[in-house]
């Protein structure tokens, strides 16, 4: 297991995190320890068979102590199926599979009253995000997914719908939490341990997101491609000084040193987890998203956009309407495919600046994440694992009570040390370089 590599000597309560040097030091609490010990046996349902459904899935079997029990739901039995004899022969686990249709209220609403689960984890798409919650407040289950939800019609993803659902959860005494991935996620609560522990002013905030991995295919997304691609041939977004500001796509760049890895262009991107923490992190000037991409891979999507390919506007074909990007979706490579061959590393981090103790303070949060190492534990590439372990996290914290509340949660509302401590114990070690 990934976590088997978290070094015996570095078990010790927080080790000094203000040195100034660009000595890494790694994080860690005693508190895992108290998550566990009150565990509370419970019944989680997982909503989407994909990659990251795949990945939480056996990630939750891995913990009994809180998830003893595990239903498994999608639009396609098969993969539900699949990943359970999978999770049986990897895990020792039994688990319970179903079929739904999320985008369907009502078929979701009674899945729920058939399996009377503690938690709806929603690995879907952030299409269904918002049917989900409808039928989480109607069977009264606590709600969490990865992403924020978009419309089908319109590249667009804003937390203003799923924000509207704050009285409703908040009457009705239930937990949404929203984001529970990588970033968004475990970016957002690094800014909050930033914010709690590490910094007294926090003034300027980069995420930066970096897979240098190869999947040795010519083209593919490393998780699933309509979404993907949406995200990425957007407008580039970032704020400043309390605006948005914007940029054509990917047209700015900054070249970045990420531990283990290497130095690598990131290209900046909106993501959706800047717009809450804008508003979380005290005194912020300005917050900025990087993520790194290929030559090949920005290759290949020139061309692909610019033949129309990436559309997500319906065409007539054959004398029948598609959607150019799901037909692309169609012959792109499934993202859960991807691991077998996958060589290299991630590195995700958020990249702080402000002031400690009345001294200036430049730290780098972040995870270094192993293809290989993923596959060798739930078959899974790096990309689906570090969003299917902190939502497994996320869903610990709200069974076990260490994340309580009533209403609708982003990540860096919370506590983030029991998150990070468990995080680290679950596979995804994180540390922090000061500069
Ligand atoms: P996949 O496409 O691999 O999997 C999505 C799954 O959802 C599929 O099994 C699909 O079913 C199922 N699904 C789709 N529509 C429905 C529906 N109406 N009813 C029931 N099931 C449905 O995606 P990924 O696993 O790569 O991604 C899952 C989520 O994780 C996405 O929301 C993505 O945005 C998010 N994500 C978040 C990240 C983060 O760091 N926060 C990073 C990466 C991903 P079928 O197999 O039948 O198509």
């Amino acid at each position: 297991m990934l976590a088997g590599r978290w070094p015996e000597s570095l078990k010790s309560p927080a080790l000094d995190l203000r040195g100034t040097s660009r000595k890494a030091a790694f994080c860690w609490h005693p508190a895992q320890v108290h998550v566990l010990k009150i565990a509370a046996m419970s019944k989680v349902l997982i909503i989407g068979a994909g990659g990251v459904g795949g990945v939480v899935t056996h990630k939750c079997a891995q913990v009994p102590k809180v998830f003893s029990e595990i239903v498994l739901a999608s639009r396609t039995l098969s993969k539900c199926q699949a990943i359970a004899a999978q999770v049986k022969e990897l895990q020792g686990r039994e688990i319970e599979v179903d079929q739904v249709d999320a985008d369907n209220v009502a078929e979701t609403v009674a899945l729920l009253r058939k399996h009377k689960p503690d938690l709806l984890l929603n690995v879907a798409l952030p299409y269904q995000d918002l049917s989900l919650m409808d039928a989480c407040l109607e069977a009264g289950v606590p709600y969490l997914d990865t992403a924020n939800y978009e419309p089908p019609d319109e590249a667009k993803f804003e937390y203003k719908w799923q924000w509207a659902y704050q009285e409703r959860f908040q009457k009705a005494g239930l937990m949404a939490l929203l984001g529970s991935g990588f970033d968004p996620g475990v970016t957002n609560v690094f800014c909050a341990l930033a914010q709690k522990d590490l910094f007294d002013t926090i003034k300027t905030i980069d995420i930066l997101d970096c897979n240098a991995g190869s999947h040795g295919h010519p083209f593919a997304t490393n998780f699933n491609p309509e979404i993907n691609i949406r995200e990425i041939t957007q407008r580039g977004r970032f704020w400043e000084k309390g605006e948005w500001k914007e940029t054509d796509p990917l047209s700015e760049t900054m070249d970045f040193d990420f531990p283990e890895v290497g130095v690598y262009k990131g290209y900046l991107m909106y993501h959706e987890e800047m717009e809450s923490l804008c508003k979380n992190i005290k005194g912020l000037e300005r917050i900025r998203f990087w993520m790194t991409f290929s030559e090949a891979y920005l290759t290949h999507l020139r061309v692909l956009e610019s033949v129309g390919m990436t559309s997500i506007k319906p065409v007539m074909h054959d004398g029948r309407e598609i959607v150019p990007l799901k037909f692309l979706k169609s012959v792109l490579p499934d993202p859960s495919s991807l691991g077998q061959r996958y060589e290299g590393k991630t590195c995700i981090g958020c990249l702080v600046e402000g002031t400690k103790d009345g001294k200036p303070r430049k730290s780098f949060i972040y995870n270094v994440c192993d293809h290989a190492a993923c596959y060798d534990e739930v078959r899974s590439q790096a990309i689906s694992y570090t969003t299917g372990v902190p939502a497994m996290i996320g869903a610990m914290m709200m069974l076990t009570g260490a994340w309580k509340g009533a209403g609708v949660f982003n990540m860096e509302q919370l506590d983030p040390t029991p998150f990070l401590d468990a995080l680290g114990n679950h596979g995804l070690p994180w540390k922090v370089l000061d500069y």
